[in-house]
C-alpha cells in the first residue's frame, strides 16, 4: 500500500502582503521502490479541468498500492489560478515560456525557477494535464518521447509535432527541462474547457491518468482496452479576426470536417451583421479544437484546432 503521504510547501518567495509563495506538491510514496512520476496540472492559470482530476485521483491513489512514488502538482500556477487567468497577473508572462527559471528573475521565473528545483528535476516521467479555458474545449494528446505512455491515456487523437517546423517548437516550456535537458519520458495532454459541466473530462482524466500509470507499473491491474487512435503530425491553430459572437458551425472534437466546410462564425452582438466566416483549412481535417457554445471573442483569441488528415497514421 502507500507506505506514507506528504504535503510538500517549499517556499520560493514572499509575496507583498507578507504572505509565503509556496508550492503545493503531494508525495505519495510506495512500500515498493520504483520511479517518480510527476503529474502536474494548471501551468496556465485559467485551465482547471487537470486540476479537478488530480483532486479525483488523489483520492484514489492514497489507498492504491503504489510501486515507486507519485508527486502530485494540482495547481502549478497559483496566482495565475486564483484569477482563472492564463498568466500570473503580478508580471504577466507565460509560465510555460520561462523554464528553466531564475531566481532573480520576475515572479514567474522565480516559480519557474522552484517547479524546475523541487518537481521537474526529481521526477522520472512527467505527466502534464492542459485543457481548454472557460471558453473552448479541446481534445487532443501530444506525442513526445515515449508513444506508448501517451497512448495509455485512450484519446482517440494523439499529435506528433515534426521538430523545427514553424509553430511547434517553443523555448522555455517544461520540456526544455523535462524532455530536452533529462530526457525523461513526457506526455501532455489536452483534455477539457468550455461553458460546460466538466465531470465527462474529469472522469475521462482520471481513467486515462490511471492507465498510464498502469503502464508505467506505478499501480497494478491491466491495461483499459484501447480506442481506434490517429496520429496527426500537422495541427492548425485558426482565430477568429474579429470580435464578437463566435458561433461554432462545426462537427465535434474527434469528427471528421471536410474542405470547404465552415468552423464557425462571428456575428456582431451590437449590429448582428456577420463580421467573418471562417472556413477550415484542410481538405481532410479532423476537429480537435473548439467553441461549444456561442462565447464572446476578442479578435484574436483562440478560436478553432483542426488536424490534417493526409498524412496522419493508426
Ligand atoms: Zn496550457
Amino acid at each position: 500500500m502507500v507506505k506514507s503521504i506528504n504535503q510538500l510547501r517549499p517556499k520560493f518567495t514572499t509575496n507583498a502582503d507578507g504572505s509565503d509563495a509556496v508550492l503545493f506538491m503531494h508525495e505519495l510514496v510506495g512500500e515498493e521502490d520504483g520511479p517518480t512520476i510527476g503529474i502536474s496540472a494548471a501551468i496556465h492559470g485559467n485551465e482547471n479541468t487537470g486540476s479537478q482530476a488530480i483532486l479525483e485521483l488523489f483520492n484514489l491513489l492514497k489507498d492504491m498500492p503504489i510501486k515507486g512514488r507519485i508527486l502530485l502538482l494540482p495547481v502549478a500556477n497559483p496566482s495565475a489560478f486564483a484569477v482563472n487567468e492564463r498568466y500570473a497577473t503580478i508580471d504577466k508572462v507565460d509560465l510555460n515560456r520561462q523554464f528553466p527559471g531564475n531566481p532573480r528573475g520576475t515572479y514567474s521565473q522565480q516559480l519557474a525557477h522552484a517547479l524546475t528545483q523541487e518537481f521537474f528535476n526529481v521526477i522520472d516521467v512527467h505527466i502534464d494535464l492542459h485543457s481548454g479555458t472557460d471558453r473552448p474545449t479541446v481534445d487532443y494528446v501530444y506525442i513526445w518521447n515515449d508513444e506508448g505512455l501517451s497512448r495509455a491515456f485512450g484519446s482517440k487523437l494523439l499529435y506528433r509535432p515534426v521538430e523545427n517546423k514553424q509553430g511547434t517548437v517553443f523555448g522555455g516550456t517544461t520540456k526544455s527541462v523535462t524532455l530536452d535537458k533529462r530526457n525523461i519520458p513526457v506526455s501532455v495532454i489536452e483534455l477539457g474547457g468550455g461553458i460546460l459541466d466538466q465531470t465527462p473530462y474529469i472522469r475521462r482524466t482520471v481513467d486515462g491518468v490511471l492507465n498510464m500509470l498502469r503502464f508505467k507499473g506505478a499501480i497494478p491491474g491491466d491495461m483499459a482496452p484501447q480506442p481506434k487512435q490517429i496520429v496527426v503530425n500537422e495541427l492548425a491553430g485558426i482565430r477568429p479576426s474579429q470580435g464578437g459572437w463566435l458561433e461554432p458551425l462545426c462537427p465535434a472534437n474527434g469528427e471528421v470536417i471536410k474542405g470547404g466546410q465552415l468552423l464557425g462564425r462571428v456575428v456582431s452582438p451590437y449590429n448582428f451583421d456577420v463580421l467573418e466566416e471562417i472556413a477550415t483549412p484542410f481538405e481532410n481535417g479532423v476537429m480537435i479544437m473548439q467553441h461549444l457554445t456561442r462565447n464572446l471573442v476578442q479578435s484574436g483569441d483562440y478560436g478553432f484546432m483542426v488536424g490534417n488528415l493526409d498524412g496522419a497514421t493508426d
